[in-house]
């Protein structure tokens, strides 16, 4: 972090109060944050500003975006790095807000060099090295997924270059113990969504190891306790990572 970075932090700190009111507006529905401990949210809150400071809200389709809506998202995707700082989301400005559910089309060319293409209906997406976009009636509405942990926890896992369900671990953690303790799990997970069986988490999650963490990373957040009793060895590597004991 340069010093004209530390310097315009410090300063935005010096000069910005988060309001009482409209915090407590924006997370009134975000149980997994007012029940902080009350050292845990000053620090969120300090960490909120930077961030509003730092990145570039746009509303699309005409979706005007209120403090409310921006402290809201602010502080879900602060909370993953409270413990790390605000330079684990740099390199990259804008949050776009769409009001529901977006199209992208797709295309990929398969080995014989066919060109597939088709549409898919996204709650959210975090592009490498650019925005992250976001469903606002999904990141407020939805109780079964939290749209805004999981693209941010996207954005964490792509900072070592690739979507792999691995980013960058600190001086010390090891690796062999990650992939073994998020392999078992996965595997475990891809088989009984593959017997049709009702799993705890999304069964999206399914999809690849990025997902899994991904998804499991939401839950990490908000039902630490069972992600603890159901995947001991993965808890234990993401409050290695995360720096937080949230069970
Ligand atoms: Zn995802």
């Amino acid at each position: 972090m340069g010093w004209l970075t530390e310097w315009r932090r410090r300063r935005v700190l010096q000069k910005h109060r988060l309001d009482e009111a409209l915090w407590r507006e924006a997370t009134r529905d975000l149980g997994f944050i007012s029940n902080l401990s009350r050292g845990k949210t000053v620090s969120l809150k300090r960490l909120v500003l930077l961030f509003l400071a730092e990145k570039e809200f746009t509303g699309i389709h005409g979706l005007d975006v209120s403090d409310a809506m921006r402290v809201a998202i602010a502080a879900q995707a602060c909370l993953p790095i409270l413990e790390l700082g605000l330079d684990w989301y740099s390199g990259w400005r804008g949050i776009v807000l769409y009001p529901g559910d977006f199209g992208v089309r797709r295309t990929q060319v398969d080995e014989d060099g066919v060109v597939h293409e088709w549409d898919d209906e996204l709650a959210g997406e975090a592009m490498p090295g650019g925005p992250v976009v976001l469903s606002w009636d999904a990141a407020a509405h939805d109780p079964a997924i939290n749209v805004v942990i999981h693209e941010f926890a996207h954005k964490l896992d792509m900072l070592n270059g690739a979507a792999d369900g691995m980013p960058p671990l600190h001086p010390g953690m090891d690796a062999r113990a990650w992939r073994k303790a998020f392999a078992q799990a996965y595997e475990g997970f891809c088989d009984a969504v593959e017997r049709g069986k009702d799993t705890w988490l999304d069964p999206y999650a399914a999809e690849h190891p990025s997902e899994f963490f991904a998804v499991v990373s939401e839950a990490f957040f908000r039902e630490a306790a069972e992600v603890r009793r159901r995947y001991p060895d993965v808890y234990d590597q993401l409050k290695l990572f995360y720096r937080q004991d949230p069970a």
